[in-house]
């Protein structure tokens, strides 16, 4: 086994690999660009080497300084992540010049997958089902549409060079054939300095399903698997899961030994994925195998409780593959979401800045995150946008799909725009959890995804209004309670004021729209009840809080849901979607001054998460001082005006009863003294 290995890579797949190479004991080397001086994979490596300045042209896509730096530091693999260098043969050529071992397939095996109508050829003499269509070297434009005209419409024009879905062009008649070829033409030409077309069958309901390959040099060759990664924005993976949902025993074997049989036409070694289109009727067909570790691989790692990144060490240091076919098993469901930095309401535009807040869900067992960045990281303009990939596990698709929900309500990114909303009302949405899936899906649900406006409003905003008001009682009451004298008619927060009209307003803030909201208090019997009015209605209300769930009644209608917080901005996650609000003023009746005032106390029990001020350094009215954990929410609480803190009686972890102070603070007019 190799002592040292270089990984060529940045971000999370960078540290993926160093904390595998690190249980076997191995030492890594990880290679930076100016962006990334500072970064996760930098700190958590043994030895690191710069290579240039951050764009990727400049570094790591630079083949000579990553072997200078292998060379440098006396590592015998360099692994190449994916992306990047990953599949470029030349590179892979210089290492083996330099006498570094490649962590990849051999040379020949990434050549012949290079280009897609040349994959398809050796895939055709191997007896690999492919979509039927024209992948010939004549690039006549009627030879192309003679081919066309005789599967039928419609069909997918592909840029042999393509990758990422460049260069793609989908034709539904034969009239718009000769215009689509001269444009998908253009655009593989322009991307991939190349224009050779081929044409294929177009399929209308097709999944995306692949099968992971593992071949090792003594001839040994399994499959661990499929994934199905049919939802896919811009023919782009967006949640992928492991097994495939309907996959039935047979097809399964069908599928992999088809798969290993592409991988062993090009005498393959490593790890692989074989790319199919699997058709409503069950056929499949070969579309493209990716010579590396996909992005995607943890899902089959969950569900075979194999580490892929171990056995890729293991085959490329020349031992034999951990485990036959008969040793591997499927064990429960995996799901892997990518988190990334994106506006899905802007047409997906990746987005960029600094990771000011970052709470991913606790890892266990059930739920893994795979990230290369930490709170204060930026998210640059130079690479990937992808901040983490959040994996989830469980023993059957629908405790792992309700997995994949939760952990998706309790990831916390502020400072950037991310796709987190988007992927929660993607895996919430009816025909995601019954696994109605193709490759469309993304575009033919877009409306329960991106979900309609006026169906928020008048479901959401009650919901929001009571859960505030709720929230606000449950606050007086904990105060009430953690005083010196709870029965003093100051606590009370119920019906004692209702020879006053107990009458709350404050507004609702969502997506920048103001809502007025009042809400009257009465009672019936023992128990309260609210009358609501918001937008337009009045609602009769009752409900309670638990932690982060909300039970409600609104009309008679009763359900619950879960609500974030995070200074003053809620999320409201609901099987129909995430709705974001906040509550813009506070009310200004007697209980809330009362809640309010002396601020510098704990709201109710919880824990000190961390202290924001510096003792005895000038603070400015409403900066805040410390942030405080309690019932899963956080607290800010601030400078009630211009002044210092003497002291911090907590530090960041300690466990605060409501109501005990929190700090000694002392004004400006006082401060001097
Ligand atoms: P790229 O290399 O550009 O990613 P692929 O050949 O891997 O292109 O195809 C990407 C995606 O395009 C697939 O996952 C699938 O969703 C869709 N696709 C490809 N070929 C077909 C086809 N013949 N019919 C329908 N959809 C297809």
């Amino acid at each position: 086994m190799f002592t040292k290995i270089l990984i060529a890579n940045r971000g999370e797949i960078a540290c993926r690999v160093i904390k595998t190479a690190r249980q076997m004991g191995i030492l890594t080397v990880a290679v930076y660009s100016d962006a990334d001086a500072e970064s996760l994979h930098v700190n958590m490596a043994d030895e690191a080497v710069y290579i240039g300045p951050s764009p990727s042209k400049e570094s790591y896509l630079l083949g000579d300084k990553v072997i200078e730096a292998a060379i440098r530091t006396g590592a015998q693999a360099i692994h190449p992540g994916y992306g990047f260098l990953s599949e470029n043969a030349e590179f892979c050529r210089a290492c083996s010049d330099n006498n570094i071992t490649f962590i990849g397939p051999p040379i020949p095996a990434i050549e012949a997958m290079g280009s897609k109508s040349a994959a398809k050829s050796i895939m055709e003499a191997a007896d690999v089902p492919l979509v039927p269509g024209y992948h010939g070297d004549d690039q006549n434009p009627a030879i192309i549409k003679k081919a066309a005209d005789e599967m039928g419409y419609p069909v997918l024009l592909k840029a042999t060079a393509g990758g990422g879905g460049k260069g793609m062009r989908q034709v539904w008649s034969e009239d718009e054939f000769d215009e689509a070829l001269a444009a998908a033409k253009r655009e593989s030409l322009s991307s991939f300095g190349d224009d050779t077309m081929l044409v294929e069958k177009y399929l209308t309901q097709p999944r995306h399903v692949e099968i992971q390959v593992f071949c090792d040099n003594h001839g040994n060759a399994v499959y661990l698997f499929e994934r199905d990664c049919s939802v896919q924005r811009r023919h782009q993976k967006v949640i992928e899961e492991a097994p495939a949902p309907g996959m039935t025993d047979e097809l399964r074997s069908k599928m992999g030994e088809s798969a290993i049989q592409s991988a062993q036409a090009i005498g393959y070694q490593g790890a692989g994925t074989v790319e199919f289109l699997l058709d409503v009727d069950g056929s499949f067909y070969f579309m493209e195998m990716n010579t590396r570790l996909q992005v995607e691989h943890p899902v089959t790692e969950m569900i075979s409780g194999q580490d892929l990144v171990e056995w890729q060490l293991r085959v490329a240091a020349g031992e034999d593959l951990p485990l036959s076919q008969e040793q591997l098993k499927i064990n429960g469901h995996a799901f892997e979401a990518r988190i990334y930095a994106e506006d899905p309401n802007n047409d997906f535009l990746p987005a960029t800045g600094t990771l000011n807040f970052l709470q991913p869900p606790i890892e266990s067992e059930n739920v893994r995150v795979d990230t290369g960045v930490r709170q204060g990281d930026d998210v640059s303009v130079f690479y990937d946008p992808m901040i983490a990939k959040l994996i989830v596990w469980d023993e059957n698709r629908d405790k792992a799909l309700q997995r994949l929900a939760k952990s998706l309500m309790e990831y916390r990114i502020k400072g950037v725009t991310t796709n987190i909303d988007f992927l929660y009302n993607l895996a919430t949405a009816k025909p995601f959890v019954e696994a109605d899936l193709d490759t469309g899906f993304i575009e033919k649900h877009h409306d329960l995804i991106f979900h309609k406006e006026e169906t928020l409003l008048n479901d959401e905003l009650p919901i929001a209004a009571l859960y505030l008001v709720l929230a606000q009682k449950a606050q007086a009451q904990s105060k009430a309670n953690n005083s010196k004298d709870p029965s003093s008619p100051w606590h009370q927060n119920n019906a004692w004021r209702l020879n006053e009209a107990n009458l709350h307003r404050f507004e609702i803030e969502h997506n920048d729209v103001i809502y007025p909201v009042s809400v009257e208090e009465k009672r019936s019997g023992n128990s309260a009840y609210f009358m609501i009015s918001i937008n337009g209605k009045t609602l009769d209300c009752q409900g309670r809080i638990d932690g982060e769930q909300l039970f409600a009644n609104i009309d008679g209608y009763r359900f619950n849901a879960t609500i974030g917080e995070n200074d003053n901005h809620y999320s409201l996650f609901r099987q129909s979607g995430v709705f974001h609000f906040s509550k813009v003023s506070p009310d200004l009746g007697q209980a809330d001054d009362e809640a309010n005032a002396g601020g510098l106390t704990a709201p109710m029990n919880g824990t000190m998460v961390s202290l924001l001020a510096d003792v005895n350094e000038h603070v400015e009215k409403d900066q805040p001082l410390l942030i405080m954990e309690a019932m899963k929410m956080e607290h800010t609480i601030r400078a009630p005006s211009a002044g210092m803190v003497k002291e911090f009686y907590f530090t960041a972890g300690d466990m605060v009863d409501g109501g005990a102070e929190l700090v000694d603070f002392v004004a400006s007019t006082d401060e001097g003294a």
